[in-house]
């Protein structure tokens, strides 16, 4: 009898169970395997070609990156019931558009002056803020920094250097210079940008506020405004239920951002436990920290 309900005989082994090289090289399945081959190999020469050639956005940004040759991509060849190539992002790619978004901000240029190594450390309490930032970054929690008080101790500095490096672990950071900023976006608030920049705000993976409710005047002009405490509660809280990092430097002490209002406070309170830093505004700061430090737990706001 011929053949069975495929038309083959029980005896005769099914051709696709054969390797290619055994196959009789006329049959169908071993043209088709042919074929495969040969196109793999094309689009793997081709993808060879590209994975070898120079790119040039170390030039742009100053990142030197050995896997994608600068170029961003590479091509890879991939099967699936069929060959295609296809071009992958680099991760080297993330930390560029990041550097493109401080470059924008005008952070870039402080990253590279105001590092953990440049931070002056001429007495405990720097050397306590620089010990905790450092701590900080090799924090895997989703936890915030924050530090307040004293104009001129390098807030800002410290901050930085904390951007710096998440940005060298492959983090997004976003910069938000909260005295210049606020008052952008107060003046787009029935614009459509309004909802775009402040969405940015909110949902980037790194956030530094720097300067958070900084007033245009000294300190003695009062509070910030319903509309400045309005916008700050949209970005904190956005970042609070998403869990997201964010790292503020504020002239304020945590008790002054309480009195100016309470629910935008307690989540930055809440989320930068441990790494909450106050720095007291008198001289004698070390006397005033023991004086603090009785009645506080382990781990709230620390004033150094
Ligand atoms: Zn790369």
């Amino acid at each position: 009898m011929h053949g069975g309900i495929f038309g083959r005989s029980p005896s005769e082994p099914d051709p696709a169970e054969k390797p290619a090289d055994e196959l009789d090289p006329d049959h169908p399945l071993a043209r088709r395997l042919r074929q495969q081959e040969e196109l793999r190999e094309c689009l793997q020469a081709k993808a060879d070609l590209y994975n070898e050639s120079e790119g040039h956005l170390n030039s742009l940004d100053g990142i030197d990156c050995p896997l994608c040759k600068n170029r961003g991509y590479t091509e890879e060849v991939r099967f699936n019931g069929y060959c295609y190539s296809i071009l992958v992002e680099c991760p080297c790619q993330k930390r560029r558009k990041s550097w493109q978004r401080l470059q924008n901000s005008g952070l870039a240029a402080s990253i590279r002056r105001q590092t953990f190594e440049s931070f002056e450390v001429t007495s405990s309490w720097q050397e306590r803020i620089r010990k905790k930032a450092e701590q900080y970054v090799h924090d895997e929690e989703d936890r915030w920094f924050c530090i307040g008080g004293a104009v001129g101790c390098g807030k800002t500095h410290i901050c930085t250097a904390i951007c710096g490096e998440l940005l060298n672990g492959n983090k997004s950071v976003r910069y938000m210079c909260w005295p210049e900023e606020s008052v952008r976006l107060k003046g787009l608030v029935n614009e459509e940008e309004y909802n775009s920049r402040v969405r940015a705000y909110k949902e980037c993976e790194v956030l530094y506020i720097d300067d958070f409710f900084k007033l245009g005047r000294a300190r003695s002009a009062g509070g910030p405004s319903d509309a400045d405490v309005k916008l700050a509660y949209q970005i904190i809280n956005a970042r609070y239920i998403a869990r997201k990092k964010t790292i503020i430097s504020s002239e304020w002490l945590m008790d002054e951002l309480m009195d100016f209002d309470e629910a935008t406070a307690s989540r930055i309170y809440e989320m930068s436990k441990g790494y909450a830093l106050q720095v007291e505004r008198e001289k004698d700061r070390n006397h005033r920290y023991q004086e603090r430090k009785k009645g506080k737990e382990d781990g709230d706001e620390e004033l150094v």
